[in-house]
């Protein structure tokens, strides 16, 4: 593993990033995969944003106030961080660093801007882009989710669309037709990149 700055220092755990376009089922996807594979944890981001009901703090975010977390920034306590959707996200960096340390997978639910962050200083990293299989259903699955009012709604379904652009980058693509069949095809590249010997220590 490369050592960028503010990187990982060892060669350890695999780096998995998991990205779509807000409702193409990242959080859906991460929880089944979380469950079936015991070596792989997800990383908890800092948010900006308010929590959704059902949320907890230190769970599915630390929810956090802008001022902390441009304090944070500052500090360089993010691996990365990125403005999405209008509010800030980003992943702390020492906690990663450990679980790594540890032979832990870590996996990364981020936005595009944030993979391709990691694969800057990672190139190892393992890049998985989600895809809905239509505009259609990705807005019909991001209204029933019933999370965001209308304006934020539209931002995400804007962003959307440079999203699916952006996700050229990644190394693979999975299309989330059928959630079963979706979450077996990233768990067999998970499988397949770990037996590659591209990631030595892993
Ligand atoms: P993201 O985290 O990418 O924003 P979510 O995981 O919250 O997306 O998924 C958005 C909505 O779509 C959720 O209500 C989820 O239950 C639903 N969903 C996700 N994947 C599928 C699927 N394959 N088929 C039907 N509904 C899905
Ligand atoms: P949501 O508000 O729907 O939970 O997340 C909005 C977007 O921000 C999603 O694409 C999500 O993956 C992304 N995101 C969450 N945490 C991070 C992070 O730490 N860094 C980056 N770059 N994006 C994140």
């Amino acid at each position: 593993m490369k050592t960028g700055k503010q990187g990982v220092q060892k060669k350890t755990g695999l780096m998995i990033v998991l990205s779509s376009p807000s409702g193409g089922g990242k959080t859906t996807i991460a929880h089944r995969l979380l469950k079936r594979d015991k070596n792989v944890i997800r990383s908890v981001s800092c948010t900006t944003r308010k929590p959704r009901p059902g949320e907890r703090n230190g769970r599915d975010y630390f929810f956090t106030t802008p001022a902390r977390f441009k304090a944070m920034a500052a500090r360089k306590q993010f691996l990365e961080w990125a403005k999405v959707h209008n509010h800030f996200y980003g992943t702390p960096r020492r906690w990663v660093v450990e679980q790594m340390e540890r032979g832990r997978d870590v996996l990364f639910v981020i936005d595009v801007q944030g993979g391709k962050a990691i694969k800057k200083g990672h190139r190892e990293a393992l890049l998985i882009f989600l895809k809905p299989p239509s505009f259609s259903v990705l807005k019909g699955r991001l209204e029933g989710r019933q999370s965001e009012k209308k304006a934020d709604l539209k931002i995400r379904l804007d962003n959307a669309k440079w999203e699916m652009r952006e996700g050229r980058h990644y190394d693979y693509h999975v299309v989330n037709d059928r959630l079963g069949q979706a979450v077996s095809q990233v768990a067999k590249i998970i499988k397949k990149e770990r037996q590659s010997g591209r990631h030595p220590s892993a």
